[in-house]
C-alpha cells in the first residue's frame, strides 16, 4: 500500500510540474524556436564555451546545474554508454575525448538512467539482482573513478565529484525535461541562462553523429518512460528536440540527423515529438 500511495504521489507531482512548464513550451511551439529564443533569451551565446573543465551527464538535472562553477561537457553517464568492445577500450576512448576538451573534473550522479542501461548491457540478468538501484549507483561511481584514474595515467589531472539526487536541478523522483538541446555549436551550459526550458544536453559538436543519435534515443526513452513525463506528452504539448547551430546549413543537417535517428520512434511518428532549432 505504501508503494502504491507513493506511486500516485509521484504521478500527481508530475502532472503539476508538467502543467507549470506548459506555458513556455506552448509559446516555444507557437513562435518557433528561432523567434522564441531571440525574444526570451537574446544573450544565449553567453551560455556556450569552447573550453570545458567538467564532464557531466546529459541528464537535465546535471546539465542545468552549476557544478563547482566549471564549464561542463555533457555526455550520457559521463561516457558509460560510449561504444567500445570492452570497458578498457571505452575508458581509453572517453579519456581521450575528455583530455582533448580540457576536462579535469569527472562527475557521476545518483539515479543515472544511462548507468542503468550500461548495467543492463553488462549484466543481462540485471532485473533479477537484489538492491538493483544501489548496484547501479555503485556501478556509475566506479565508472567515474576508473575514468579519472585513466586520465591520470595518461598524464593529466583528474578529480571526482559525485552529485546526490537531492542536489540535482530536478525533482528526485522523475525527469522534468521538456526538450533536448542538440548542440552543434559546442559547450552549451543551460545553467548559464536563467529560465531556459528544462532539457537534456547532447554535445553533437564534439561527438560523432552515430553516437549522438544513440544518446538522442536514450533521452527520448527516458522522457517517455516510467521516470519521465511519459503519457503526459501530447501533440499540442510535445517533447521538443532543439538543434543549436552555427549557420543555416548546419541547422538543416542537424535536423536531418535528428529525424533519421527518430524515424522509427512511435512517439515521433505519432506527433508527440517535434523538431525545431535556431542559429546561435
Ligand atoms: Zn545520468
Amino acid at each position: 500500500m505504501i508503494n502504491e500511495n507513493h506511486e500516485s504521489d509521484v504521478r500527481r507531482n508530475k502532472e503539476v510540474v508538467f502543467a507549470t512548464e506548459d506555458a513556455d513550451i506552448k509559446e516555444l511551439l507557437s513562435l518557433g524556436a528561432a523567434e522564441y529564443f531571440k525574444r526570451e533569451f537574446p544573450d544565449l551565446k553567453h551560455a556556450f564555451s569552447e573550453q570545458q573543465a567538467c564532464v557531466c551527464c546529459m541528464d537535465e538535472g546535471t546539465a542545468h546545474k552549476d557544478i563547482n562553477g566549471e564549464w561542463k561537457l555533457a555526455l550520457a553517464g559521463s561516457g558509460i554508454l560510449y561504444p567500445a568492445a570492452n570497458e578498457a577500450e571505452r575508458l581509453e576512448k572517453v579519456a581521450k575525448i575528455l583530455i582533448e576538451r580540457g576536462v579535469t573534473d569527472i562527475t557521476s550522479h545518483s539515479g543515472c538512467g544511462a548507468a542503468g542501461l550500461a548495467y543492463r548491457r553488462d549484466f543481462p540478468d540485471a532485473d533479477t539482482h537484489e538492491n538493483l538501484a544501489e548496484k547501479i549507483e555503485a556501478y556509475t561511481r566506479a565508472w567515474a573513478d576508473k575514468l579519472a584514474e585513466k586520465i591520470h595515467d595518461l598524464g593529466h589531472a583528474a578529480e571526482r565529484t559525485h552529485i546526490i539526487a537531492e542536489d540535482m536541478e530536478r525533482p528526485v523522483e522523475f525527469h522534468n525535461a521538456r526538450v533536448v538541446y542538440f548542440d552543434g555549436v559546442g559547450g552549451f551550459n543551460p545553467n548559464k541562462e536563467i529560465g531556459l526550458p528544462m532539457g537534456f544536453v547532447i554535445e553533437r559538436a564534439y561527438l560523432p553523429a552515430e553516437y549522438t543519435a544513440e544518446e538522442l534515443k536514450v533521452a527520448v526513452d527516458i522522457a517517455f518512460g516510467h521516470h519521465g513525463f511519459g503519457k503526459l506528452f501530447y501533440a499540442e504539448s510535445p517533447f521538443v528536440i532543439i538543434a543549436l547551430a552555427k549557420n543555416d546549413e548546419q541547422l538543416n543537417n542537424l535536423k536531418d540527423e535528428i529525424s533519421s535517428a527518430l524515424a522509427d520512434n512511435e512517439n515521433f511518428v505519432g506527433g508527440k515529438i517535434k523538431i525545431d532549432g535556431l542559429i546561435v
